[in-house]
């Protein structure tokens, strides 16, 4: 199915159109310490300027559940998007009331106006779907078109996501397109060899991931906590590692199930363990078939980290999702580090998804433009992996 995109809303010189973005970047002391959101949302916010549209954007910050609360208020946003484009961005003093309405009746054309925090309003994201579409037709009331392009909620069935969607002619922005032109590429009919490398703490987290991705992969990789529930499946002892007992028997049916596709399930075959999770917990070395008793794994060994460069070397397409260890703490991020450095160096199409996977990315210093994409979205993403189709997309196919 294709998604609509803007070009599809024809010419929109002096018309209005209504944006969602993600914005919700993290804050400290009414600081933005990561603006990577904003500057994700500046390709469509540039191009509805450049066409001469009005530009009325809206976003969520936090959770201020409901209730108007300066804390969440999107000022900081406002601020940071107005240096990023390079022209003034008003800020309305509400969502959807007097101040947003007057400010969107005045705009000039290729102005940008952003409303305040979404979720000041509880309709926004009600279970109650008349609740939301209330809400949805207030904000249709601001404009004439709307583009989805905060890839990070689109997974949400939510006022400013879904049902305003409904409401008028609607279509992707750039990010969007992106976002899900490059999973479905790593997930739908990839180019092969086709290689998912899954970590990151729990496998309950990725159970969907799996299930789905266990179907198309030529070789799946598990690293990070959730690797020690596979060993422990194998009936290896794993210490203090993290274990999900209750994941055994289902680990042990993807096992039967990788084996009868001839997918190569790759475990960990050495660790590094400590005998407690800090960053300075003295690390050892050893075979996944000696790990201690009284001790945890924390990250993948150097010879699981060549087995995946190997594997990464010959792929085509891969998927990754999830750091090889706690990549926070300097002693067990090499895993995280050479899995990173492996998909830098291929030639592969490589996708990124994950909140935890594109800071670690990010802050073992690589360079983003070494992979073929990162996702700005966690849940989002993961819902893709999964197969799952996303409310917010759904409205933006024909
Ligand atoms: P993502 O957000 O990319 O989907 P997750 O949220 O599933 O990833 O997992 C990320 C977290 O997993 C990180 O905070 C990391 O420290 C943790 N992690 C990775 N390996 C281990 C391990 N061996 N033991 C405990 N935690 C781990
Ligand atoms: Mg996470």
């Amino acid at each position: 199915m294709a998604l609509r995109d803007i070009e599809s809303l024809g010419d929109l010189t002096g018309r209005k159109v209504l944006v969602r973005s993600d914005f919700n970047v993290p804050l400290k002391d009414g600081k933005i310490t990561d603006d990577g959101r904003i500057r994700a949302a500046l390709p469509t916010l540039k191009a509805l300027v450049d066409a001469k549209a009005k530009v009325v954007v809206m976003a969520h910050l936090g959770r201020p559940k409901g209730q108007i609360n300066p804390e969440f208020s999107l000022a900081p946003v406002a601020t940071r998007l107005g240096e990023l484009l390079g022209k003034d961005v008003v800020l309305a003093k509400d969502t959807v009331g007097e101040d947003a309405k007057k400010q969107a009746a005045s705009l000039a054309d290729g102005q940008v106006l952003l409303l305040e925090n979404v979720r000041f309003d509880g309709r926004e994201n009600s279970k109650d779907d008349a609740e939301r579409e209330a809400l949805a037709k207030e904000y249709a009331q601001l404009a004439e078109f709307f583009v989805s392009d905060g890839f990070g909620v689109v997974h949400r069935k939510q006022a400013s996501v879904y049902d305003i969607a409904k409401l008028l002619p609607s279509a992707a922005g750039f990010l969007v397109v992106k976002e899900i032109e490059s999973l479905r590429r790593a997930t739908d009919n990839p180019e092969r060899p086709y290689g998912v490398i899954l970590g990151g703490s729990k496998v309950s987290d990725k159970l969907g991931v799996i299930e789905n991705l266990l179907e198309k992969a030529d070789f799946l990789a598990i690293g990070g906590g959730m690797a020690y529930t596979f060993l422990a499946a194998k009936g290896y002892e794993v210490g203090n590692s993290l274990l999900e007992t209750e994941q055994i028997e289902t680990v042990k049916g993807y096992m039967e199930k990788a084996e009868e596709r001839g997918v190569d399930l790759l475990l960990p075959v050495d660790t590094v363990v400590a005998p407690e999770f800090s960053a300075g917990s003295p690390a050892t070395l050893v075979d996944c078939d000696q790990m201690p008793t009284g001790q945890m794994g924390l990250d993948i060994g150097p010879k699981t980290a060549e087995l995946l460069g190997a594997k990464i070397k010959a792929a085509k397409t891969v998927a990754w999702n999830g750091p090889m260890g706690v990549f926070e703490f300097a002693a067990f991020s090499e895993g995280t580090k050479a899995v990173a450095q492996a998909l830098a160096d291929s030639e592969c199409f490589s996708v990124i998804g994950g909140g935890d996977s594109a800071a670690a990315v990010r802050t073992l210093g690589f360079d983003e433009n070494k992979f073929s994409h990162i996702s700005t979205g966690g849940g989002a993403s993961l819902e893709l992996l999964e197969g799952k189709t996303l409310p917010g997309i759904a409205v933006l196919e024909d």
